[in-house]
């Protein structure tokens, strides 16, 4: 998207976070008709770090509901639009955990060797044939009041969409690849790559190239599918 007259806001802290957004953003307009994609064009994706905006405390129970937090936080404090995401790791022997506690499972958010050396001894005693696991996004899009096609922009309030997405696979004891962060290393997606399942081994998403992984990953399909929305409502 070049620049424009309108900002969408996601609500990141994080530069990467904003750039995948982008990314995904530009491959949805890139496949609409002319006139379409140019009203998308004037559009410009900003983050809330770049406007300064507080990172808001996730007090959310599931994964929707934090992303909706993040994302209406912006929208009442900037009256734009915003697109949020939130994930975690979900382990079957484990109940929701975990879960929105993925970031600070240790007890100190966003360390995730402390996180992942945890949840390593919680389950050492289990095979890994029984440490079944997933990935999981929720994608939110919090439109301001009157903002959008006429199907929801007669209203009073804001407007809020999700969508979400998972990665199924299993948990292995023993962390592997350099690639991706926080739980990447010991978790092994049931969706491998053809030069994997060629080779017989079993890749973890540390030793997934990122491209590889973006195209198989929880955050992507739920922005793959929160996007379309943002597009039908906008253009
Ligand atoms: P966030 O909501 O995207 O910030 O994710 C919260 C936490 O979930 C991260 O700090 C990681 O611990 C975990 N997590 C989410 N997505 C992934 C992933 O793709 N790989 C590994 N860990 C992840």
């Amino acid at each position: 998207m070049a620049d424009g007259d309108a900002r969408i806001v996601v609500a990141t802290h994080n530069e990467g976070k904003l750039a995948e957004m982008r990314s995904i953003l530009d491959a949805c307009i890139h496949g609409l008709p002319g006139e379409q994609a140019a009203r998308m064009e004037r559009f410009t994706l900003v983050s809330a770090g770049q406007l300064g905006l507080p990172d808001p405390v996730e007090t959310g129970l599931t994964f929707e509901q934090n992303a909706l937090l993040k994302a209406g936080d912006v929208t009442e404090r900037t009256g734009l639009p915003a697109i949020a995401d939130d994930s975690g790791l979900v382990v079957d022997v484990m109940g929701a955990a975990p879960g929105i506690l993925s970031a600070r499972w240790s007890g100190v958010h966003g360390d995730d060797r402390a996180n992942m050396r945890l949840l390593l001894a919680q389950l050492k005693d289990l095979s890994e044939d029984d440490l079944g696991a997933r990935f999981v996004t929720a994608a939110a899009l919090v439109l301001p009041a009157g903002m959008g096609k006429e199907e929801v922009a007669d209203r009073k309030g804001p407007t809020e969409f999700i969508r979400t997405g998972r990665m199924d696979g299993h948990l292995v004891h023993r962390p592997r690849g350099d690639q991706g962060f926080g739980y990447d290393p010991i978790f092994v997606p049931d969706d491998q790559p053809e030069r994997a399942r060629r080779a017989g081994v079993e890749l973890t998403s540390a030793e997934l190239e990122p491209a590889e992984k973006n195209a198989i990953s929880h955050r992507g399909k739920a922005l793959k599918a929160i996007m379309p929305i943002l597009i039908r409502a906008l253009s």
